[in-house]
Formats: C-alpha cells, sequence, structure tokens
C-alpha cells in the first residue's frame, strides 16, 4: 500500500511529493499517530524545523515499525535511503543530511523518528555555531530544582556574555542552547562546556554532577556538557521523540519555565496550535549574528 502525499496536492511549497509506504502503519502505538500524521505535523511545522536541522550532519533514531519495537540509532547510509536525503564525506567519515522538507519527509518515510544535529553546519563543520548544555536530572529531583538549574546556567553564560535559550527535551530534562559565531573549535568548545559544568558542581556538589558515572547522580542534576564534543548530537528543537505520548522538544520562552510545563508537556497533538497562536517566536534571536549586546563568542578566560 503506497499513498502520494498529500492527496491533493495543495500549499505545500516543495517541488515534488513523496510518496509514503504505509502511510497508516500506527508509529507511536500510545497515542495513535501514524506515519501519514507524522509527515502531517512536519509540513504542517516545517519552517519552525528546518533552520535547526538543514545542512547539519544528522543522527537519526528510526523504528520502523513504531515505538514499541526495534529502534536504532543511525549515523550513516542505509541500503534503499532516499535520494533525498543527502551524504557527504567530512575528514573521511560519511555524513548525512538534509536540505528542505522533501528531505525531512524522505526521513518520516524512513521511519525517522527523532533528529538529533550536530552543533555545527556543513558550511563549517570544525566551528561549531552553538552549544548545548543538557540538564539531565535523577528520578528523585524536583521539577523546580531543575528550572533553577537551567537560570543558572543561562546566568553563568551570560557572565561571560553569551546569550542562551532554553527548550524542553520531549523527555526528562531541559535543554540550554547558546549560538556561537563559528570561531572556536570542538576542543575548545567542548573543553568549556566541561569547565561550566564543573563549575556549577564545584559550587553545589549537593544539587548537581559533572561526570557521567550513575551512581554520582541520585539526587543530583548531571550536567551533560557532552552533546559538545565533534560528532556528538543532541535531539533538534521541535524533533519528535520516540517515547510515549509522541512528546515534542519545544522551545521556550524563558518565563513560561514552571511548574504547569513539564519536559514532555508538547507533543505532536498540542505544539502546532501553540505555534499557530505564538505572537513572537521566543528563539527569534538564536539566529541572529548580532544579539545586541554580546558578539557571542567563546571567552578568552574559561572562569565562569
Ligand atoms: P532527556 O531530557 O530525557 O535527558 P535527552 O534527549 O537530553 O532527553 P539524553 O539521554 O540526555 O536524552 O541525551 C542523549 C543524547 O545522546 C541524545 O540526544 C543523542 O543525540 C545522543 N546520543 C548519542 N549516541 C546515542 C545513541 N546510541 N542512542 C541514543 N542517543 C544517543
Ligand atoms: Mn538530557
Ligand atoms: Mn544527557
Amino acid at each position: 500500500e503506497t499513498k502520494a502525499w498529500p492527496a491533493t496536492g495543495g500549499s505545500r511549497s516543495h517541488s515534488h511529493a513523496i510518496t509514503l509506504t504505509h502511510p497508516d502503519r500506527v508509529f507511536w502505538p500510545d497515542t495513535g499517530l501514524t506515519k501519514l500524521g507524522l509527515a502531517d505535523y512536519y509540513a504542517d511545522i516545517a519552517d519552525w524545523i528546518l533552520p535547526h536541522i538543514a545542512a547539519r550532519p544528522l543522527a537519526l533514531v528510526r523504528c520502523p515499525s513504531g515505538t514499541d519495537k526495534a529502534c536504532f540509532f543511525q549515523k550513516h547510509s542505509w541500503n534503499a535511503m532516499s535520494s533525498l536525503v543527502h551524504c557527504q564525506s567530512v575528514a573521511g567519515d560519511e555524513v548525512l543530511f538534509v536540505e528542505d522538507l522533501d528531505g525531512l519527509l524522505a526521513l518520516v518515510q524512513s521511519g525517522v523518528l527523532e533528529i538529533h544535529p550536530w552543533g555545527s553546519t556543513l558550511r563549517d563543520i570544525e566551528r561549531p555555531d552553538r552549544i548545548t548544555m543538557d540538564l539531565d536530572p535523577a528520578e528523585d529531583v524536583p521539577w523546580s530544582v531543575l528550572i533553577e538549574a537551567a537560570f543558572e546556567v543561562r546566568e553563568r553564560l551570560r557572565h561571560v556574555r553569551l546569550e542562551s535559550f532554553v527548550k524542553t527535551t520531549g523527555g526528562k530534562g531541559l535543554h540550554v542552547v547558546t549560538p556561537l559565531k563559528p570561531k572556536a573549535g570542538w576542543d575548545e568548545t567542548k573543553a568549556f562546556a566541561q569547565s561550566l559544568a564543573e563549575d556549577m558542581a564545584g559550587d553545589s556538589p549537593d544539587r548537581y554532577v559533572a561526570t557521567m558515572a550513575k551512581r554520582a547522580r541520585k539526587g543530583r542534576i548531571f550536567i551533560d556538557y557532552l552533546r559538545n564534543g565533534r560528532g556528538a548530537t543532541a535531539v533538534a528543537a521541535y524533533s519528535t521523540r520516540a517515547r510515549s505520548g509522541a512528546s515534542v522538544s519545544t522551545p521556550l520562552a524563558w518565563d513560561e519555565l514552571s511548574a504547569s510545563i513539564r519536559p514532555n508537556h508538547f507533543t505532536v497533538d498540542n505544539l502546532p496550535t501553540r505555534l499557530a497562536h505564538m505572537k513572537t517566536d521566543p528563539w527569534a534571536d538564536l539566529g541572529r549574528a548580532d544579539l545586541g549586546r554580546a558578539d557571542q563568542v567563546l571567552p578568552e578566560s574559561q572562569k565562569l
């Protein structure tokens, strides 16, 4: 069973329709969301997600038979991969990328339920243009404490004249994202993120840890700086998660961080309505080269 999508042609601005096989296949059994429903979601919000995924190396979480069957993390091309998903050789290694809505829909056709970009673009692959601080709470950490942690990351970044933006992960935590002018290399950027995490853990050892070891984390938040090494990824803003509820990683304004919005609050069901009614994009400034008060480059001194 196949279906040319969308059936009506309609208002899509790209050049040709994707053929979706098994459009009625249920990807999220708990919500009933199908492959066609996922394609509709991405077509609807394409302008929001594309700036975060287009022309960046991607790692993909594929679940061809849905979230309750096998899922795997894929960084390289596969048999029968659509020609709308592109490959490029980077220092002897192959990276995957898409450029537009067609490429995004080709990912849906291949059962991609999560999209994880690098923190750099193909134009300047060795110099990251964003930092992602990934806040990973242990089970018993109150939500209010996680919010405080996100604000503390923001304050410490501001202290070195870096502006930052927050999003839910669609899972358990929050991501604080800082745009950078692509100047520093990966090693320098990761070292900066690590020193930020270590400073926080050093100042509040009862709240934060900066090491991966699981047993060190009880009752604490792991300030996961490891998203910032070469080849590391973090889930894209507006990507769905292969988790219950078809949750979506969702950019927020800082003043939206509150008890009522949990990390899995926004979903394929309720996010399009939020975006349709939003007066200003909480992340509008992230893409602007001139953020007004800061040049968005790593500081000379790494004291945070
Ligand atoms: P949460 O809020 O639940 O922590 P998260 O997306 O931050 O959600 P993490 O487990 O903290 O989840 O981060 C895992 C990150 O590591 C992913 O976002 C992904 O980009 C990256 N990653 C690297 N290798 C893998 C892999 N094999 N499987 C899954 N994720 C991987
Ligand atoms: Mn996380
Ligand atoms: Mn993590």
